[in-house]
């Protein structure tokens, strides 16, 4: 039968047999058992599927991966210890050193830096992109050996919508495929793979986790690029892997199984980047309840976009499900549903008043955290961007008196005092 979103948030990914365990059992266990050599052989030869040690795959992991795959509606998927390690690998598992890659310029800060510095030290060159470009400026970003196309479908802290169809396009007549973080939207609000995006990430510590309990990542993959109708830009995919008895993913596994088990044969083995088995359940019993808490944070998000924009202290607020803004046009066309509840907005008064308001609020608590059941906040350049001047600040496009307000799901009227009376009192 074929369920609806809510419904796979609910029970997606593990259907228990008679007498089984009702809640996805913690395989806490780094080792698994074999009758004989051969068994196990055949397992360290792909030729045979079964967990054989925790470092690459664990049955609690796949339960819960299962579960995201089915959310965006993909072939396969993987969890990662981290949303850092999803998008490293989504990248490292088809680009090599001296090749590039294409990404959205307002994509998240750690992300960027993982790009831009650590894995350009590996010899990846990325070349980034504003996000609202035209579609002859973004073809004329690709170079011979670009490999891959980055962006994020809501971009942290930026709230940007980036445009999927328009990115697809331009990778796909390319020959490569597009790689889209859909972390802030969620399954729930926009499943890329609908607009023509053929990998997703996600970092599941934010709203698919959603109560700040475990760090972790996941990637999923569509099943709809045709590696080997590129085989000269993907060798990786295309040509046998020594270090795996001669294997060609592509063939092996097909369109729909070669991207993650590549990703997990190779990096998994080798960079470890393992969720635990603890934090996969936790991460289960947090999607288990995504599709209701989607909702709330949406609805807190707009009621508090809203209030900011009517306040006569506020300079600017930006919100992609508030009528008006830069970005609502792109999102109702990607989430009609809603968007996050991540609100980013500017005191009047600049950097001081923003530092006094802050001081001021009850509920939100000052977090460098983001899509947690419990509202928090953050002034960036009193924070996490402290080192910066204005004009630093400026080139990262964080102005001094902006405020990232993440909204809970706790019952708006008391978000909206909370901000009311920390107004009066700056
Ligand atoms: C937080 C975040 C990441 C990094 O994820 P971690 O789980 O913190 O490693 C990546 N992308 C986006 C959009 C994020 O918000």
């Amino acid at each position: 039968m074929s369920k609806k979103i809510n419904t796979k948030c609910v029970q997606g990914g593990y259907t228990p047999s008679n007498g089984e365990p009702r809640q996805i059992p913690i395989i806490q266990s780094t080792t698994f058992k074999y009758a004989t050599s051969e068994d196990m052989g055949k397992l360290f030869d792909l030729e045979a599927s079964g967990y054989f040690y925790t470092r690459l795959q664990n049955p609690t992991n796949d339960f819960v991966a299962a579960k995201i795959c089915e959310l965006e509606g993909g072939t396969a998927a993987m969890l990662t210890s981290s949303g850092q390690a999803a998008n490293f690998y989504s990248i490292f598992n088809i680009a090599n050193c001296g090749d590039h890659v294409i990404a959205s310029s307002t994509i998240y800060g750690g992300t960027y830096n993982l790009f831009a510095v650590t894995m350009k030290k590996m010899g990846i060159e990325f070349t980034f992109v504003n996000p609202d470009c035209t579609e002859a400026e973004l073809n004329a970003a690709f170079r011979p050996n670009t490999k891959a196309v980055f962006g994020e479908t809501i971009a942290n802290p930026a709230l940007t919508v980036l445009d999927i169809e328009k990115f697809a396009k331009c990778a796909h007549a390319h020959g490569v495929p597009l790689i889209v973080d859909n972390t802030f939207a969620t399954p729930v609000n926009c499943r890329p793979f609908e607009w023509g995006c053929d990998i997703v990430t996600h970092s599941t510590t934010k709203y698919l986790d959603g109560h700040g309990a475990a760090v972790g990542g996941c990637i999923v993959d569509s099943g709809n690029f045709n590696w080997m109708a590129h085989a000269e830009k993907f060798p990786g995919l295309c040509t046998p892997d020594e270090s795996y008895h001669g294997i060609t993913y592509a063939e092996k596994f097909g369109q729909g199984g070669a991207f993650i088990t590549k990703a997990t044969a190779q990096l998994m083995r080798d960079f470890g980047s393992i969720q635990s088995p603890q934090n996969a359940f936790l991460l289960n019993l947090g999607i288990e309840s995504l599709h209701v808490r989607m909702a709330r944070h949406c609805e807190n998000g707009l009621a508090v976009a809203k209030f900011l924009q009517s306040h006569p202290k506020v300079a600017w607020v930006t919100y992609p499900g508030l009528e008006g803004d830069k970005y609502y046009a792109l999102a109702q066309k990607y989430m009609p549903n809603g968007t996050c509840g991540v609100v980013s907005f500017g005191v009047k008064g600049g950097r001081k008043a923003a530092e006094a308001f802050m001081k001021e609020l009850k509920l939100a608590a000052i977090e460098t955290h983001v899509a947690d059941a419990r509202t928090c906040c953050l002034h960036p350049a009193s924070a996490t961007h402290r080192q910066m001047n204005d004009a630093e600040l400026a080139a990262a496009g964080i102005t001094p008196d902006l405020i990232r307000m993440s909204c809970g799901i706790e019952d708006k009227d008391d978000l909206i005092e909370d901000l009311s009376q920390a107004f009066d009192k700056i």
